[in-house]
């Protein structure tokens, strides 16, 4: 790829072009402003993954952004982690609180909230929640790497004879989340220990994690990676690559011990033992803000109809099917579809901008159209469909949204 190339496909000249996001050195580099076009197609991605999570078994929380500092210092987080994080903020000499860079310390509070028996696990604690990294300025652009970072997050608490199975069925759920989105993974990599001091808990539970997910990558090419573990333990990391052919990790599945000794979690077995759960983070598709600059340049702006922004353009030919236009929109729009009016300037001009913007249908209502009460639709590829009833062409569009479909006409057609 030319650096032209590159340049012309890079998600940050995409999402000025297509007014998704906005980087104001007033708000502070690395902190972008989602417009409502970006907003639109995030809350849409947001909508299907808390679906599928729901009917995976998850259960969602929210959680605050941030904490007091001594839950971090109990997490490990203030000792192992500390250079990636923002500075303490300090309301008193002994009242201090941290802006957290990770979910976990708030999960296994849900978990704690209550005694928890062994019928409950897996116990799946879901959030798509914020968190913040103190990057440095130099390495921050666009989406890819920002300050404050929308995770799409959970912790599985199981039992040790279940780990193998939850990690199974998670990248199961991954699988068919990037399938919906569009996403090409560069590969799946087995995220080890390196030398050093920067790693938590003993040699023979890092042993233990790293054979379980060892089994669980049974039958998939994997590469290892020593040196990129979380300082808890061992991960199975789901690799991407930019434009610019940068390598980064979208989806995770990590196994941890540790956070469990530190916050004292237990079940009650069905001897009435107690036990120790075992952790496992998981992201099925990392967070908004580098998904998004992954999906911008992957689909090059051109979203699968489900999350694109706009779905449906209407135009008018001219003045006098402006009420027409508007009807089938206030229809699309009451169908649950996102469609808008488009009525100035040229016929011509209108269907280069819908072209320009990547909306996947325009709907053209001329004099015959409006008064039989049909439309025909044009397809963002090009291809222009027989003038047909109004509801029809909702269907059509309906259908392909339904589902998730990463083409522009549903699969009989
Ligand atoms: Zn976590």
């Amino acid at each position: 790829m030319t650096r032209e190339e590159s340049d012309m496909i890079d998600h940050r000249r995409l999402g000025r072009e297509l007014d998704l996001f906005v980087s104001d050195p007033l708000a502070g580099a690395g902190l972008p402003i989602w417009l409502p076009a970006g907003a639109a197609a995030r809350h849409a991605v947001e909508e299907y993954v808390r679906d599928l999570e729901r009917r995976a078994g998850y259960q969602h929380v929210y959680s605050p952004p941030l904490g007091k500092r001594e839950l971090f210092a109990l997490s490990g987080h203030l000792g192992y982690f500390a250079d990636d994080m923002f500075p303490p903020l300090r309301l008193s000499a002994d009242d201090e609180f941290v802006l957290r860079p990770a979910l976990c310390p708030h999960h296994a509070l849900v978990y704690r909230a209550r005694g928890r028996s062994y019928r409950e696990l897996p116990l799946r604690i879901a959030e798509l929640g914020g968190m913040y990294r103190a990057e440095r300025s130099g390495v921050l652009g666009g989406l890819s790497r920002v300050r404050a970072i929308s995770l799409n997050d959970a912790h599985n608490f199981c039992a040790l004879d279940q780990v193998g199975e939850e990690v199974r069925e998670i990248l199961r759920l991954i699988r068919e989340a990037h399938a919906a989105l569009g996403v090409r993974p560069a590969g799946f990599r087995l995220s080890l220990r390196g030398p050093g001091e920067k790693y938590v808990g003993d040699d023979a539970q890092w042993a233990r994690a790293e054979e379980l997910l060892r089994a669980a990558l049974d039958g998939v090419d994997f590469t290892e990676a020593p040196g990129e573990a979380a300082f808890y333990g061992p991960k199975i990391d789901i690799q991407i690559v930019d434009a610019a052919g940068r390598e980064s990790t979208l989806s995770t599945v990590q196994l941890d011990f540790d956070k469990p000794e530190r916050f004292d979690l237990s079940y009650t077995d069905a001897s009435g033992a107690r036990r120790r759960p075992v952790m496992v983070h998981r992201s099925l598709v990392g967070s908004m803000e580098r998904l998004f600059a992954y999906l911008i340049e992957v689909h090059q702006g051109a979203f699968p109809p489900w999350y694109a922004p706009v779905q449906l353009v209407l135009l008018p030919v001219d003045a006098g099917q402006a009420g027409a236009a508007a009807e089938l929109a206030r229809r699309a729009v009451a169908a649950g579809l996102r469609a808008e009016v488009d009525a100035g300037g040229s016929l011509g001009a209108r269907i280069r901008d819908a072209a320009h913007r990547r909306v996947p249908y325009v709907g053209v209502v001329g004099a015959r159209e409006a008064a039989d009460g049909s439309v025909s639709l044009r397809l963002r590829d090009g291809r222009g469909l027989a003038p047909m009833p109004v509801a029809d062409a909702l269907g059509l569009v309906g259908a392909v949204v339904a589902a998730r479909s990463t083409g522009l006409l549903p699969a009989a057609a």
